[in-house]
């Protein structure tokens, strides 16, 4: 079995992975479901269990700034640290009974690799609440060649998002909504701790996008948005954010957000930030245009199908764009 890190050993024994800080009475569980107490310390029964394999669009997952148009590998587990009522993902976040398989991060890299990609993503249910497997496969990806994409609600507690972070290439980070009572109160969750992770992948170069679901009556209000906005662009105007369109899913039955208003909340949020995109939705939005002449950098159909990205001129790591020069934000 393998054992955890960040913990207190008490009694009573607390995880002191997220801001939860969870009581783990001896053979019970973690709110995530998937840290136990075995003997008084952290037990992983989950080590390794994947959920989900797939090649995805680096669009996808939302990440528009990094390697355009390329596919990446994309891995999920099971469990979760939130309980977000319209999660798209629960059969796989709020539930461990999912079947899964098990592979080594060995295992896990070679099958990268035979499948030709060039990217991994941990993504779909939440893989900070497994960061002892990431932190073992993550440096033998890099050593691979290939590069790390962590998809996640950013979540825990600063020494462990430093530690994770330095094996990571890019990041999508949810961020929910910009009160701290309905990350409290609805998802269980802790915005400081959020806010600090996006700030985390500033201060360590982390290519960093934000994605926030726009749940109607939720999160929706013009100045919440603006909250969230005003937040990411303190982190850098550059930051690519993508609101996203909410359907309806597990315990959230409202009606699915309108394109009008996701567009309307785009062209708003443009005013703070550079790069604001739709997400779940078509729109010519979705391109990337030059700041400086308009140009169409990269365009994207939706579901990205096709991403042209001859729009944009690369040297030595460096982008541009190819009608005026100027430098753009791509890794
Ligand atoms: S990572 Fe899991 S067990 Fe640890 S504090 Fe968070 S929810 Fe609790
Ligand atoms: S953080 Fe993500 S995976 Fe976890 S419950 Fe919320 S939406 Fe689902």
């Amino acid at each position: 079995m393998h054992t955890g890190r960040w913990f207190e050993a008490g009694p009573p024994l607390r995880c002191s992975l997220c801001p939860h800080h969870c009581a783990i009475a001896p053979g019970a569980f973690g709110l995530c479901k998937v840290r136990s107490n075995a003997d008084g310390k952290i037990a992983l029964p989950f080590y390794g269990e994947i959920s989900s394999m797939a090649i995805d669009p680096m669009e996808k997952k939302p990440l528009y700034h990094f390697r355009p148009g390329s596919s990446v590998f994309s891995v999920g587990f099971i469990g979760c640290n939130l309980r977000c009522p319209f999660c798209q993902n629960w059969e796989i976040s709020q539930s461990v009974d999912t079947r899964t398989r098990q592979f080594s991060p060995r295992e896990l890299v070679a099958e990268a690799l035979r499948l030709k990609q060039t990217s991994v993503a941990w993504t779909y249910s939440e893989p900070l609440v497994h960061i002892e497997y990431l932190l073992d496969a993550m440096p033998l990806v890099r050593e691979a060649g290939l590069a790390n994409v962590l998809v996640t609600n950013g979540c825990i507690e600063e020494g462990p998002a430093r530690e994770v972070l330095a094996f990571t290439d890019a990041a999508n980070i949810d961020l929910k909504c910009f009160s701290g009572e309905t990350y409290k109160r609805v998802l269980g969750g802790d915005l400081g701790a959020v806010r600090r992770f996006i700030e985390l992948c500033g201060e360590l170069g982390v290519h960093a996008e934000a994605t926030t679901l726009v749940v109607p009556g939720l999160n929706d209000s013009d100045e919440e948005i603006d909250a969230c906005a005003t937040f990411l662009a303190s982190v850098s105007a550059d930051l690519p954010w993508h609101l996203s369109a909410y359907h309806p899913a597990w315990r959230w039955e409202a009606p699915p957000t309108p394109p009008a208003s996701i567009a309307r909340h785009t062209q708003r949020a443009r005013t703070k930030l550079r790069y604001v995109y739709p997400g779940n939705i078509a729109s010519s939005a979705n391109d990337t245009r030059c700041p400086s002449c308009s140009a169409v950098a990269v365009s994207r159909d939706f579901p990205f199908g096709k991403v042209d990205r001859s729009g944009l001129v690369s040297a030595g790591g460096s982008f541009s764009c190819a009608a005026c020069g100027e430098p753009l934000p791509f890794r």
